[in-house]
Parts: structure tokens; sequence; C-alpha cells
């Protein structure tokens, strides 16, 4: 009992957050040297490669393959000789894959956890509780789907579209790559996915899992690369691309689809608005609010980065905020006690300095707890900005870091008006006790999520994707097999 002190109630309080060291062994994780690229159920050579590295120690991890446009062809044919016979197996014989599929990434969860956070940066208690088990959810549940597409779809006669390039961001490695996967499949169709430079491993782990499970070869093809990887699979012979990452290069794809008849999907880039009214449970929003920005250190495309309070509880808010901020302990990501890991890559912490940096020279009061950074790796502390305007670039562009912005409101009304003035609509979140503002709220809110006492949740059941600049597609649930689905709604309607 010698360091901690009593409160009047007696419980026990600690007089600061340190925590031993708990890592997480790496040892589960057996890399190869060099890693080719994953097309027809086999390992092919790339002719060029790069290393991908942990960005907690910039320590080398491995060799990538950078596919070339003539291996994306390949990737695209071996997919699109494997539909044929995928696309006529019985839904039932589909989701049998699926749901081994599934299994195998719930008996590996640690194995795949453990590489998510050395590729990823992100911390191990969030790769392990989130990130992986809500990746194995989203298999089992399209596996459940794969045989009922004519009750999922009643009156209507889906069919699958053919080969899907698919393209996803370095933020949720494996998750997107459920996301993606899964409801292709589901559907009918075969895949070409290309993950992100700095984020390939656990993809090709992957490969391995689609190996145990005996997915016919060519079912899933996995090519890796840089950015021009990703535009040649987009200039390839696919039926649909679906892309998330940034609304820049989510724009570009658009563009280079217009006038072809390939179908797209984009989940691109957010400024959530988080907006806290004084009747809410104080203490549980500023959980809320902790989770929704620091969160895989902010490199979130829903994360809540702009924080609307009313003026009446601005004050106890913001000092119940920075009180907690303090407890939240930064650092290796393979420790099971670290709230916040590593920034991905050095371009993204370059990007989000530029940010602060612009949001202290506009005018904003700047604050971060006191933590020791590492010395090696990319980090950057939990900060928040409050004295923020509109107008600041810290309210308006995506940071994608654990960077808040703090404004304020009076009226529910301003609220909305100022929770609207983005580019963007992906997500928000309200915290209030009134059900009847929620549900007003939430209508006036051009936002494809909006949570209400809580935020960050995810379900393979429920839809995810946004309005505006944030893109258009639904992933998850229902809405989430249908743009891998063509409708010969003319059978039905007699057109
Ligand atoms: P990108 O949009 O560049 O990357 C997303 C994916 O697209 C990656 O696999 C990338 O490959 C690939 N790609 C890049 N250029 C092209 C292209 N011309 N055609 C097809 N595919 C392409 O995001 P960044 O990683 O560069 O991040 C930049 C910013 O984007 C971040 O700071 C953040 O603000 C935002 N972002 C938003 C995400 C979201 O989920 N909303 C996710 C990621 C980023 P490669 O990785 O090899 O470059």
């Amino acid at each position: 009992m010698t360091d901690v002190e009593r409160r009047q109630d007696r419980s026990p309080v600690p007089q600061d957050w340190t925590y031993a060291p708990a890592p997480e062994s790496t040892e589960i994780v057996r890399l190869r040297e060099r890693y080719g690229l994953y097309v027809g159920g086999e390992w092919l050579d790339a002719k060029e490669h790069f290393t991908t590295i942990a960005p907690r120690d910039e320590a080398p991890l491995a060799e990538v393959g950078q596919a070339s446009e003539a291996d994306v062809h390949d990737a695209v044919t071996a997919a699109r000789e494997a539909f044929a016979g995928w696309s006529k197996l019985p839904g039932s014989e589909r989701s049998k894959y699926m749901f081994r599929i599934a299994r195998i990434l719930a008996e590996r969860a640690r194995e795949f956890a453990v590489l998510e956070s050395l590729n990823g940066g992100k911390p191990i208690k969030e790769s392990r509780d989130v990130d992986v088990p809500l990746a194995a959810a989203h298999f089992f549940y399209y596996a459940g789907w794969a045989d009922k597409l004519e009750y999922a779809f009643p009156n209507r006669t889906p069919k699958p579209l053919g080969v899907a390039g698919q393209i996803i961001p370095w933020n949720f490695p494996l998750l997107m790559l459920a996301w993606k996967i899964a409801p292709a499949l589901a559907a009918g169709n075969t895949v070409v996915l290309k993950p992100a430079e700095t984020t390939p491993l656990t993809a090709l782990l992957f490969c391995d899992v689609l190996r145990q499970a005996e997915l016919p070869g060519g079912v899933v093809n996995i090519v890796t690369g840089d950015g021009s990887t990703g535009a040649a699979l987009v200039d390839s012979d696919v039926d649909k691309i679906a892309f998330t990452g940034s609304t820049e290069v989510g724009k570009a794809i658009q563009r280079r689809l217009a006038g072809t008849d390939k179908r797209l999907t984009l989940e691109l880039g957010g400024k959530a608005a988080n907006i806290v009214f004084d009747d809410c449970a104080l203490d549980q929003a500023v959980e809320g609010i902790i989770n929704g920005i620091y969160f895989n250190q902010g490199h979130v495309c829903c994360a809540g980065s702009r924080l609307f309070v009313q003026e009446s509880i601005y004050e106890p808010l913001v000092e119940k905020l920075k009180q907690r901020m303090t407890t939240l302990r930064v650092g290796d990501p393979l420790d099971k006690n670290t709230d916040v890991g590593a920034i991905n890559s050095r371009e993204q912490l370059d990007r989000i300095e530029e940010l602060v940096a612009a949001g202290k020279e506009e005018g904003a009061e700047i604050y971060q707890p006191p933590c020791r950074l590492p010395e090696k790796g990319y980090w950057f502390a939990p900060t928040v900005f409050t004295n923020v305007a509109q107008s600041y670039r810290i309210a308006q562009e995506e940071i994608f870091g654990p960077v808040l912005s703090v404004l304020t409101f009076r009226t529910p009304d301003e609220a909305v008006e100022k929770a609207n003035n983005t580019p963007y609509g992906l997500s928000a979140g309200v915290w209030t006790e009134k059900g009847s503002r929620i549900l007003w709220m939430a209508q006036k809110m051009r936002a494809g999520v909006v949570w209400a006492n809580t935020f960050n949740r995810f379900d393979p059941t429920s839809p995810f994707g946004g309005y505006k600049e944030s893109g258009f597609g639904r992933e998850g649930g229902l809405h989430g097999l249908e743009p891998y689905l063509t409708f010969d709604d003319s059978e039905t309607f007699g057109g």
C-alpha cells in the first residue's frame, strides 16, 4: 500500500498510472524473408520488392513484392478463370469455405493480432479485441448469407458481378480485407485485393488461411505494391472496384472509371462531429470522446475528430477530458497496457505534424499530456486543441492522427449546422439523455452512421458508409451484399 493513497470513501486509488511492462511475445509470428504475390492459389515471384517495417522502431520485417501491371493482369485473369467454377457452386458450398476461413481466423487470432500490431503500430489490445475478432465475425456473418441470397433480396434474381478489384488502406488492414472479401465471396464473385503499401503482412498471412481452408485457387488473389499497383487494378479487366482510402485517391478513381461499365463503391475520409449536450452523463461522454479520437491513434475514417460541446458544460468537460488524457499510456504497440501505439508511417507523422503546426499558427490552444515518447519509431502524443474556429484547417481537414479539435454550440440547431459544415459525412456521435433529441439529431445530420451515447461501435450486421465526400455504397449488413450483385429485375417486373 505504499504507493496508493486513500480517498474518503476508503477505496484505494493509485497515485500514478505507471504500469509494469506487459509485452506480448512475437514468437508466434513466423515471417518469411521475402513474399511473392498470391495468384491463382500459388505464390508467384515479383520482379521488384520493397521492405515493410515495424513503425514502433523502424525495424525491417520482410521484403514484399511490388506487383507490376502485368502481375495485376495475371491476377485478374486467374480470378476470371476461377469465377466460372466459384459462381456456379451452390451457395451452401460457398458458405462452407467461408465458415472455414472464419474458424481458422478465430483459431489463429493471436498470431494475426501480433502481426497486425507489429506491421501497423496499433496497440495489441485493439488488434486482439477489435480487429481480428471483427474480421472473423464478418466471414461468419456473410457465410450465413451465401445460401440465402434469394431471401435477402426477395422477388429479385441476384447474380454475382464477376471479378471484384479491391483496394484497402493501412489503418485496419485485416478488418478492411474482411469487409471487402467476405461479401464479395458470399455473393459468388472472385477477387483481386491490394493491401496498403505499409501494411501488407496480415493480408499475406491470410493467404495461408485460404490454403488451409482449401479455397479453390484464383477465388482470392492478393497483389501487394504501392499506389501504381492500385491504379493498375483500377484500369484492369475487373467488373467492380471497391476502394477504401483518401478522398483524393477516391476522386481520381471515380474520374478514371467514368464512362466505363465497371461498378464502383468508395469509402473515403471523414471529419466526424461528436456532439455533447449538457444533459449527458459527463464521465461516460468523456470516455466516448477519448475512444472516439484516440482509438487506433486516430487513424480512423470515422474518428470523432471534431468535438462540439454545449457551452454550459464547456469548462468541466474540457477539464475532465484533459485529466483523462493524462492517464493514456502511449508506447510499444505490443505492450498489453498500451492505449495509444505508433503512428503508421513517417509520411503520416509528417502530415499530422504539419496540421498541428497549422492549428497553432491559426490561433488554437494546444494541450498534450506529459508523456515520454520512445526515441525510435513514429510517435505523436495525444493532443487536444481548444479555441478552434470552424474555418481552421484542424477543423476542416482529416488529420488521421490523435488530434482533437474542440468547438462549442448553444442550441441543437446550431450543433447540427456546425456538425454538417464539412465536405465529409461519414459518422457522428450524440451524447444526451433525451431519446427524442437523439432521433431528431440523427435525422438532421448528414452522416452515414450516427452513434448515440457511444462511439466507434461496429457490427457485421450493420451497414457503414458515407454521404458527400465520404463516398458512396455501404459495407456491412445486407446493404453490403448489394454492391456485389446484379439483379435481373426485368424478369420480375416484366420490363
Ligand atoms: P490512399 O488513399 O493513398 O491509400 C489507400 C489505398 O489506395 C492504398 O492501398 C494505396 O496504395 C492505394 N492507392 C494509392 N494511390 C492509388 C491510385 N492512384 N489508384 C488506386 N489505388 C491507389 O491513402 P494514404 O495511405 O496515402 O493516406 C493519405 C490520407 O488519406 C491520410 O492521411 C488520411 O487522411 C486518408 N485516409 C483515409 C482512410 C479512410 O479510411 N477514410 C484510410 C487511409 C487514409 P499505397 O498504400 O501503396 O499508397
